[in-house]
């Protein structure tokens, strides 16, 4: 169970949600942003044997029409064996000892095992390679089932719902309602205590992700933009308009930002005791 204090929980809630994937043995690496070396997440990462490392790629994992993109992300670890054997592995690859999309495949599906990633789903994302993009398969499901819309009432009615199958932003579930990704989701949840209802938010804020993404496509061309425009059409201005708001905007920032006011005003109105000489 993740033990921190309320107020450091509240300076940065994703940090700590994301650290608690590893502290509680569902994910052996999970991907931060960065923060500064003076801090809660700093004390934390050394309390907990949580390391910080480089992981530099140039594989593309996301673009199927792209072999190589460079990237460099920050990683938490308890081990910088498993970023290593990431490198490795593209290595591997780069060297040519292994058939590019034969390697790709391989790398997708370590990168997911190491993410917690229910092995449906890495697959899933995977093959996605070659096909439609499994992003734009799981908004459409997305809206057939209905979860958009359940979202956009739960919010006009500040009520907290949870979405446990978007457990992180940047995962895809194979579907919308994968019941693995669902079980991941929900370990991650009881692996926060008495900040679980936390978990539920950001799951809230990560499906609304995925409503943004639908937004912005309706005004290009392709399948995903047909399907979302036709929701689009059912939602009321005030709805849309609420969408468009976030289109833009730098979204962990903004998920930190919605989930610290709504943690104050939850424990202040349940007078739970937390440190209320934190102001920003
Ligand atoms: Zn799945």
């Amino acid at each position: 169970m993740l033990k921190a204090e309320f107020r450091h929980f509240l300076s940065n809630p994703i940090f700590f949600i994301e650290a608690s994937r590893i502290l509680s043995g569902i994910s052996k690496i999970v991907s931060i942003r960065p923060f500064p070396k003076i801090g809660f997440e700093f004390d934390f990462c050394r309390a907990n044997g949580l390391k910080i490392v480089v992981l530099e790629t140039r594989i593309s994992r996301i673009l199927s029409n792209a072999k190589f993109s460079e990237s460099r992300i920050l990683i938490l670890t308890r081990d910088e064996r498993f970023a290593k054997r990431l490198i490795s592995l593209e290595k591997k690859i780069l060297n040519g000892k292994l058939d590019f999309e034969k390697g790709r495949r391989k790398l997708i599906m370590l990168e997911g095992k190491l993410f917690g990633y229910p092995d449906c789903c890495s697959k899933a994302y995977a093959k996605s390679k070659t096909s439609l993009p499994l992003e734009t398969k799981l908004i459409i499901d997305a809206i057939e089932r209905g979860i958009f819309s359940q979202l956009i009432l739960g919010l006009r009615k500040s009520q907290i719902l949870s979405f446990p199958q978007f457990f992180t932003l940047n995962f895809y579930p194979c579907e919308a309602d994968c019941k693995r990704a669902e079980r991941v989701g929900l370990k991650i949840k009881r692996s926060l205590g008495e900040f679980g209802f936390v978990f539920s938010l950001r799951t809230m804020l990560n499906a609304l992700y995925l409503l943004r993404i639908a937004y912005k496509s309706a005004h290009h061309s392709g399948i995903l933009s047909k399907v979302a425009r036709e929701f689009l059409k059912t939602l009321k201005k005030e709805e849309l308009e609420m969408i468009e708001a976030v289109a833009e905007v730098d979204y962990e920032e903004f998920s930190n930002n919605f989930i610290r006011s709504l943690m104050k005003r939850y424990y202040d109105r349940s007078g739970r005791e937390h440190n209320s000489d934190w102001d920003g």
